[in-house]
């Protein structure tokens, strides 16, 4: 007997013919003989519904308000889906966020995780209960309610894994497993059977959002065994552990497999970029920091910097980007310094994107920003800005390019499947 998660998220759950085959699947495989706790997320479509509301009411919403309203869609499938488990004769209840309870701190919108009390939910567990959980939710020390932020129920399911040392954490969604980069824009993309967890988490935080980047790095630190998989899968299939999904692995789990290491795993966009530029800003100490400092106490992760070094003027213009959920109150918050920093005029562009490669290969191999930039030369795809680490190349871009580009370097790189 093995004890296992399984995380279903949004299109998954999207209507009552999808959560009724769900539970089909969850049912399956508690017949194998194992322990099943289900993380689940809101209908697809449903949190952005809520997130408009709360944009409506006011654009620079209270975030602790905000996470009442958008934890509320979770809360509705995981009733759900207990239902329909009942209805296929398994026993099942729900555990919401406060219930268990899933203890985060008090960065609402995006909560870290820091506890999850597993006594309650390991007896009903071992009872045969089947445990749904409404991922993305949380509670904060005051007893308020926190998200974990967007694609947060990943990384609530990897939690409750860690709690629970289950065997394994799979993520049922609508494709089936991580490929070369996503399926829907490339259809000569590549599925996986394995990717290292770093690679994976440079992935998920360059923009590839089959994982949440925080689920990875939580995976990676507690060992847990995640594995991708389709939930779109025949009503008659067999249980998970014979499914192939891509399996996330350690750089010595996959030394140990028959994989070829390739230079470059995989490459992703992300569309939810924006681009600030404050132009004549003062160059001189602590001008910089004037500007990131109160970003930073935001809450507001702050991704690509570039400032121009002007020596002659003592000037020079800082160009940052942020995601586009925080653009407005970035600028409110920057407008509000506006004499403290010394900055002549603030420019926002939302219609930019960030492609990048990631791959490990990089390590040992010169040439892969050069072939980025040439290939994007070619295709007349200017670039905005660009930033690097040890596995990665990102480049900021025009929104309207992202997808030309993206299938551009597949090629380059020599990842199109045959
Ligand atoms: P869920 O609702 O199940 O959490 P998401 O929409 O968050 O699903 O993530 C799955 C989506 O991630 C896929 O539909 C696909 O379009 C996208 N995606 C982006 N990059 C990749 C990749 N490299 N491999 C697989 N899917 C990817
Ligand atoms: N429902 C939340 C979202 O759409 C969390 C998730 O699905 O992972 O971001
Ligand atoms: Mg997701």
């Amino acid at each position: 007997m093995a004890r296992i998660v399984m995380k279903f998220g949004g299109t998954s759950m999207a209507g009552t013919e999808r959560i009724r085959r769900v539970a089909g699947i969850v049912k399956r495989q508690q017949e194998a003989g194992h322990e099943v706790a289900v993380v689940v997320s809101a209908m697809a479509g449903e949190t952005d519904r809520l997130v408009t509301f709360c944009r409506e009411a006011n654009a620079l919403y209270d975030r602790a308000e905000y996470d009442v309203v958008v934890a509320a869609g979770e809360q509705v499938t995981s009733g759900l889906l207990a239902l329909h488990l009942q209805a296929l004769g398994c026993k099942a209840r729900s555990w919401l966020g406060w219930q268990l309870p899933v203890k985060t701190d008090d960065a609402h919108a995006a909560a870290r995780i820091e506890d999850i009390t597993s006594d309650a939910l390991l007896a009903s567990m071992a009872a045969g209960e089947i445990a749904v959980i409404p991922g993305f939710q949380g509670l904060d020390p005051d007893g308020r309610v926190t998200t974990l932020g967007r694609g947060g129920s990943d990384t609530s399911a990897v939690a409750v894994a860690a709690a629970i040392q289950a065997d394994r954490c799979d993520i049922y969604t609508d494709v089936d497993g991580v490929y070369t980069t996503d399926p829907r824009i490339v259809a000569k993309a590549r599925k996986l059977k394995y990717v290292t967890y770093e690679e994976m988490l440079e992935l998920a935080s360059v923009g590839s959002k089959v994982l949440q980047t925080r689920s990875v790095s939580l995976a990676m630190k507690e060992g847990v065994r995640v594995q991708v998989l389709s939930s779109f899968i025949d009503e008659s299939a067999p249980p998970a552990d014979s499914i192939p999904g891509t399996m996330i692995v350690s750089d010595e789990e996959l030394e140990g497999t028959d994989m070829e290491r390739q230079l470059i795993t995989g490459i992703a966009a992300d569309k939810n970029e924006a681009k600030v530029t404050l132009t004549r800003v003062a160059d001189r100490p602590g001008a910089v920091a004037a500007i990131f400092g109160p970003l930073a106490e935001a809450n507001i992760n702050v991704d690509m910097i570039i400032q121009n070094i002007a020596k002659d003027k003592g000037e020079t213009d800082v160009t940052f980007t942020c995601p586009q959920a925080d653009l407005a109150r970035t600028q409110a918050l920057l407008e509000e310094r506006k004499d403290t920093i010394g900055y002549y005029r603030m420019i926002a562009d939302s219609k930019v994107a960030k492609v990048s490669v990631v791959g490990v290969g990089m390590r040992s191999h010169a040439g892969v920003a050069s072939t980025m930039f040439k290939a994007l030369a070619d295709r007349g795809i200017n670039i905005q800005a660009i930033s690097t680490s040890e596995i990665k190349v990102s480049v900021l871009i025009d929104a309207d390019e992202v997808e030309l580009a993206v299938r551009v370097l597949h090629t380059a790189y020599g990842l199109d499947a045959a």
